[in-house]
């Protein structure tokens, strides 16, 4: 019979328990033992519900108190020098100083994991990095599995994407130099295991999902030429993409299974099935664990019937990838709408899908009522109206590529802009968000509760917006926003406006650390009832003589950061998000506003992880930008934001978007994306970000200053705008007041120098 097992179930707890006792801890209101009690509770609660519900399996080492990297290097002793920690007696204090930085020491990089919107902290390894052991916490939760009687399958990220994803700030070093001492220590793990009596050991390479260069690959085979023989049986498990242009080489190495990713890439089937021996599993990730939507149990089945009469108890039946990446339980959603609800599984309910799997495989007929029961809702699902809006498909139906164009080239639209728009040389402005304030939180949870009148509750936020902009124009800004007050979340908010749309109570997914989001639900077609921000961008410009500009979030970051229905594809859910928001910057100009910026803070994320898949997005992408942004006339000027991913390998998508101006995070690289848009020359207005808004520190005039001279060097002053990385929503009102009054003065300064530069060349013009 097919075996069923998972990667990991998220760790955060169904009522975020380790966020809580996480955050209790930071704050010194809990002690060691307190915080390991919640996480000892949680562990236990979790591999009961994969006992439960009869996986053959049960995944340890999935749980993390901060990120599975963190943890990892902490298990391998490999941590940054310069804490100058013990490894071996790390305490859960240093574990955290690592994660979050202390006194002394700026926190560890955290970066994206692969192309899901996880953060995991960046091993920091170099030339003197050992791997000598470190923390035993790994083998603890091992042993505390076992002394429940559970049948134990370990999971730890595996060596080559391990090394992948660390970084070096040694010049010259090769990461991959370190291999050998890294394998001696898995070699010394997989032992500790076997001497426990533990048979299977899943090692993750999603790093095969990647465009690995030659020698990574040979490293790779010599590395698992070595973990496969140790005694322990190796699953190594891919997912996020195919890997199937690497099933020749692996199957010709000593690993004892396979897992792959069947959700995103299921022509690799074949080939890995031709590929692996019979005596090899072969674990079928066929459950998406990367979104939320009920599995075609039927369809599945079918699917894997001819491999399991083949493989039998060597097909395994899993998720896709970790659960991590989804909400725990259904259970306690109470207003989702019981229809929607019956479309979903979260990870709980997934854990069922897959003994429902396993079951069909092997006796049909006892697997028939969770068979009919899917089909049900899935039949449900498709035929529902409220997925379907006729209005909608109509309009997509007559999208044309004349609306993806501005009426002209930049050029001409900027000259107009620049004789209706009168704004200075490097015009100062901000990207939306003003410090989001205990009052405003409070109104706001106080109207969610009932306990705020409607109008109440829109009277306090115009109070706030005026209060912003007064604010603004004492502070000199040229360009004002109306501080996104009333906005809980830059994708909810919009979201709750649009049709098509739900909405989870606890549907928390591990952002990074003790930090979670709820994304929306995009389960229909998008439609717009009525305009979802113009009432409050014309509010404020009447309170004002100044330019007030409009601030909303782009289609391709509405659907990164949700949760998206997987009956079409998304391109074509991103063109219903475009038109939605191309109606609203439409009423937005005809009511007055005449700078619109669209935030696309997430335009990189949708990037696939193969560059071969590159182009396609891209195309999609930038249509769908330039879709939503096309609709107005050249005297409007509209603005795109883009922050805190690498943007240099996508400059002539960037520029492609033909935004009037692009404010962009740059002052953590110290303008190294600038040397970027100058050397590729990027034709349109930029706005480089002059301070990083992530961090408590006031910049001073003269660094902002710097900065803004060398951009000068590489983007011509008429093009440039001056203005912080972000948004400020995390930031506390003194500190923002201080950076804000540095920020305009030295603006000023460079610009009043610039002009007298000018008035002096023109005079010698004249004179000679
Ligand atoms: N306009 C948003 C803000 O200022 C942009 C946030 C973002 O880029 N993530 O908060
Ligand atoms: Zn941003």
């Amino acid at each position: 019979m097919a075996r069923t097992h998972i990667h990991g179930f998220p760790r955060i707890g169904a009522h975020r328990e380790l966020k809580f006792a996480q955050e209790s801890f930071w704050r010194g209101e809990s002690d060691d033992a307190a915080l390991r009690g919640v996480a000892q509770a949680l562990r236990a609660r979790h591999w009961e519900q994969q006992r439960a519900a009869g996986l053959d399996f049960v995944t340890v080492g999935d749980f993390a108190y901060y990120d599975q990297m963190l943890s990892l290097t902490a298990l391998l002793g490999a941590l940054p020098e310069r804490f100058a920690f013990e490894p071996a007696s790390l305490s859960l204090a240093q574990y955290y100083e690592l994660a979050r930085g202390n006194t002394a020491q700026p926190a560890m990089e955290m970066t994206k994991w692969f192309d899901t919107n996880y953060h995991y902290l960046v091993p920091e390894l170099g030339p003197q990095t050992t791997f000598n052991g470190g923390v035993n916490w790994f083998f603890e939760e091992i042993d505390e599995a076992l002394a429940l009687n559970l049948p134990v399958k370990p999971v730890l990220i595996g060596p080559i994407t391990y090394l992948w994803l660390s970084k070096s700030h040694v010049t010259g070093f090769d990461r991959l130099s370190l291999l050998p001492k890294l394998v001696i220590r898995y070699l010394r793990i997989l032992d500790e295991l076997k001497q426990r009596g533990i048979e299977w050991m899943q090692l993750d390479e999603p790093a095969l999902c990647l465009d690995l260069e030659g020698e990574w690959l040979e490293a790779f085979s010599a590395v698992y030429e070595v973990l496969g023989a140790s005694g322990v049986k190796v699953l190594l498990a891919t997912y996020f993409g195919t890997a199937a242009d690497h099933a020749p080489r692996v199957a010709t190495l000593p690993v004892h299974g396979v897992h792959i990713d069947l959700v995103r890439a299921p022509e690799q089937l074949e080939a890995w099935h031709e590929a692996l021996p019979a005596d090899r599993v072969l674990s079928a990730g066929v459950i998406d664990g990367r979104n939320i939507w009920r599995a075609d149990l039927g369809e599945i089945v079918d699917s894997l019937q001819r491999l399991h009469a083949q493989r039998g108890d060597k097909l395994w039946v899993a998720p896709s990838c970790s659960l991590l990446h989804v909400p725990v339980t259904l259970d306690l959603e109470k207003r989702l709408d019981t229809d929607l609800k019956s479309w979903l599984a979260f990870a709980s309910e997934k854990l069922d899908e897959l003994g429902a799997i396993a079951l069909a495989l092997h006796d049909p007929a006892a697997a028939e009522p969770q068979l009919a029961a899917a089909d049900k809702a899935l039949d449900a699902r498709r035929s529902s109206s409220a997925v379907m809006n006729v209005l909608v498909q109509r309009k997509v139906a007559t999208i044309t590529d004349e609306m993806a164009n501005r009426k002209s080239q930049f050029a001409d639209r900027s000259r107009v802009q620049r004789h209706s728009l009168k704004l200075p040389l490097l015009p100062t402005t901000t990207i939306g968000s003003f410090p989001q304030t205990p009052g405003i939180r409070k109104a706001r949870a106080a109207y969610r509760r009932g306990e705020l009148r409607a109008l109440d509750y829109l009277e306090r936020m115009r109070a706030e917006t005026a209060s912003v902009l007064r604010k603004q124009e004492e502070l000199g800004l040229d360009v004002l926003v109306h501080g996104e007050v009333e906005r809980n979340d830059m994708v909810e908010f919009f979201a709750e406006r649009l049709w098509g749309y739900a909405f989870t109570e606890c549907g928390w997914v591990q952002n990074y650390g003790a930090q979670c989001v709820k994304p929306p639900i995009l389960y229909g077609d998008i439609y717009r009832p009525e305009p979802m921000m113009v009432d409050a961008a014309c509010h404020a410009q009447s309170l004002t003589d100044r330019l007030v500009k409009g601030v909303l979030t782009g289609p391709v970051t509405m659907l990164e950061w949700s949760f998206v229905r997987d009956d079409q594809p998304r391109s074509i859910t991103a063109l219903q998000l475009a038109l939605v928001i191309r109606e609203e910057v439409v009423d937005l100009e005809k009511a007055g506003i005449r700078i619109i910026q669209i935030d696309e803070p997430a335009f990189r994320e949708g990037l696939p992880l193969r560059r071969i898949d590159w182009p396609a997005y891209l195309e999609w992408a930038t249509r769908t930008f330039r879709i939503s942004a096309g609709g107005v006339s050249d005297a409007t000027q509209i603005h795109t934001h883009m922050c805190y991913s690498e943007f240099n390998d996508i400059l002539p998508a960037i520029a492609a978007l033909d935004a009037d101006v692009i404010t962009i995070e740059t002052s953590r690289s110290s303008m190294e994306l600038l040397a970027g848009f100058g050397a590729f020359a990027y034709p349109n207005g930029i706005g480089p970000g002059v301070y990083d808004t992530h961090s408590p520190r006031v910049p001073s005039v003269e660094a902002m200053q710097r900065l803004l001279e060398r951009a000068c060097e590489v983007i011509p002053a008429e093009r440039l705008w001056v203005n912080p990385d972000c948004g400020l929503k995390t930031r506390s009102w003194p500190e923002t007041e201080a950076a804000l009054t540095n920020m305009v003065l030295a603006a000023r300064t460079l610009r009043q120098r610039l002009e007298a530069e000018r008035t002096n060349a023109e005079f010698a013009v004249h004179a000679g």
